[in-house]
């Protein structure tokens, strides 16, 4: 990614893990309210000529969020890409995502989706604000299906998926998608003092039976993002 593209200025999902408030010296305190750039798209499709690169959409916040079912803002921003015929990498949480599936299908690029758990409980403990992760799973088969590039990322990599390892693979591979990523749970730029509260921390087992179990599936497994 050369550029980053941030629709929307903090995340009403609220995961415990989020770099977001850290990388841009924002309060944790107030991450979940959102700020809407309702400008984004006039102002990309201005300044769009002058850049060259993979444009980044959703870098340090989710430019599928709830507030992009109202605003809209992703799906004009990605329709300015589309007409200028740019590449993108964007990553999101939400299966909100699926609604663009057709648009997505015809840019260049790439689209990730998080799923950490197959687990509502630990879910909602930990990305309180986001979509379940069996819509996520839904929204990525949704992607695929429609011939967009899709990768699943299953990060951070925490104790609560020691023994679900396999359980979340098999769920990722039965969506069609064949590229994992994952990404241990660091805390740099994030407050851990949450999550050691509930007991949660990052897991070598959980990668090493990720890494193993994603090998033995026929799956493209990679530990991309460096701490
Ligand atoms: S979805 Fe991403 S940006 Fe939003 S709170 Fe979670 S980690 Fe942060």
């Amino acid at each position: 990614m050369d550029y980053a593209l941030n629709p929307y200025l903090g995340c009403e999902h609220g995961c415990l893990y989020c770099y977001g408030p850290g990388v841009l010296h924002a309060e944790t305190s107030t991450w979940r309210v959102v700020r809407v750039k309702r400008n984004i798209p006039e102002r990309l499709a201005r300044e769009l000529p002058a850049v060259d690169g993979i444009i980044g959409i959703g870098t340090v916040t989710d430019p599928y969020q709830y507030a992009e079912s109202r605003f809209r803002l992703t799906l004009r921003c990605l329709e300015v890409l589309h007409r200028r015929d740019r590449e993108i990498h964007l990553h999101t949480k939400s299966d909100l995502v699926a609604r663009d599936a057709g648009l997505l299908a015809s840019i260049r690029g790439v689209v990730g989706v998080t799923v950490t758990t197959l687990d509502d409980r630990v879910s909602r403990m930990t990305e309180p604000g986001a979509p379940l992760p069996r819509d996520r799973l839904s929204a990525m088969a949704a992607l695929h299906d429609a011939g967009v590039s899709v990768y699943a990322l299953v990060a951070p990599v925490m104790s609560t998926l020691e023994g679900h390892e396999a359980e979340l693979l098999d769920a990722i591979r039965d969506t069609g998608v064949r590229t994992v990523y994952y990404n241990p749970l660091h805390f740099r730029n994030v407050d851990p003092t949450r999550m050691m509260r509930m007991g949660i921390s990052g897991s070598d087992t959980a990668r090493s039976a990720l890494e193993g179990g994603g090998r033995s599936r026929g799956l493209d497994i990679r530990h991309v993002f460096k701490p």
